[in-house]
């Protein structure tokens, strides 16, 4: 196989060096990236743009719910690579910043404080980040919306996503999904019901909304057992869905 246009990780890094003996997996380097993100939304930033960010969301896990998802099946949806390591903290630095891992430094759960730049900094329009219970990372400029709701974080979240539809920017983080994999594995009958019903909620709560609609995730998700997990270097975590659906007549 070609070895040039795919990307190595080797020795804790994802880099396009090729150093034989320290090959442990490679992955098309062709593929958009999450870092991309952030140059894709600041060029269209003459639309209203909504990022659906479902977290725990990874491409194999997506396709396989497609059929009872009719909502999803209205995006126009590529394949993308995840962060190295593939966990939400890594991955939604790269999203904020456009920037990897080895630029912005957030490569551990540990790691909150994102000291680059984000899209909230640079986005000419009014931005807000709706998060759940729990802030993830501490950017420069607060966009940030914390919905408490102890009894389901996702229903809290929409809901504030759903009275803040006026703004120009609108970044919601909708965790749910991610937590019933951990607790269920991704291939469970518990996840593809959370992924129906966030499908069924969102459709109705988008369906008189205009402008760009990006359908996103963080990383995947492989079993382990009965339940699931993410961070390894293998294609459930590292490869994750980019989707955009356009609503004309603005
Ligand atoms: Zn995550
Ligand atoms: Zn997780």
């Amino acid at each position: 196989m070609e070895k040039s246009g795919w990307i190595i990780y080797h020795d804790g890094e994802i880099s396009d060096q090729i150093k034989e003996k320290e090959i442990i997996g490679e992955i098309d380097q062709k593929l958009l990236r999450l870092d991309e993100l952030k140059s894709m939304w600041l060029s269209y930033s003459e639309k209203k743009q909504l990022v659906l960010y479902i977290d725990g969301l990874g491409w194999h896990q997506l396709k396989a719910s497609l059929p009872q998802c009719p909502y999803f099946s209205t995006f126009n949806t590529a394949c993308a690579l995840s962060s190295w390591p593939p966990i939400t903290n890594t991955a939604l630095a790269s999203m904020l910043s456009g920037a990897d891992a080895s630029v912005h430094q957030i490569k551990s759960h540990a790691d909150r404080s994102l000291k680059l730049s984000t899209i909230f900094d640079e986005y000419p329009g009014r931005c807000v980040y709706i998060e759940g219970e729990r802030t993830i990372l501490y950017t420069q400029q607060s966009a940030l919306l914390n919905p408490r709701d102890e009894k389901d974080s996702d229903q809290a979240v929409l809901s504030c996503m759903r009275e803040n539809l006026d703004y120009d920017f609108i970044f919601v983080h909708i965790h749910g999904y991610d937590d019933v994999c951990h607790h269920y594995s991704p291939q469970s009958r518990q996840a593809i019901d959370k992924l129906i019903w966030l499908d069924g909620q969102l459709s109705q709560l988008l369906s008189d909304v205009k402008g760009m609609i990006w359908l996103i995730s963080d990383h995947g998700q492989h079993a382990n057992g009965d339940k699931g997990e993410h961070g390894s270097f293998c294609e459930a975590d590292m490869l994750v869905p980019i989707g955009l659906r356009v609503n004309e007549n603005e």
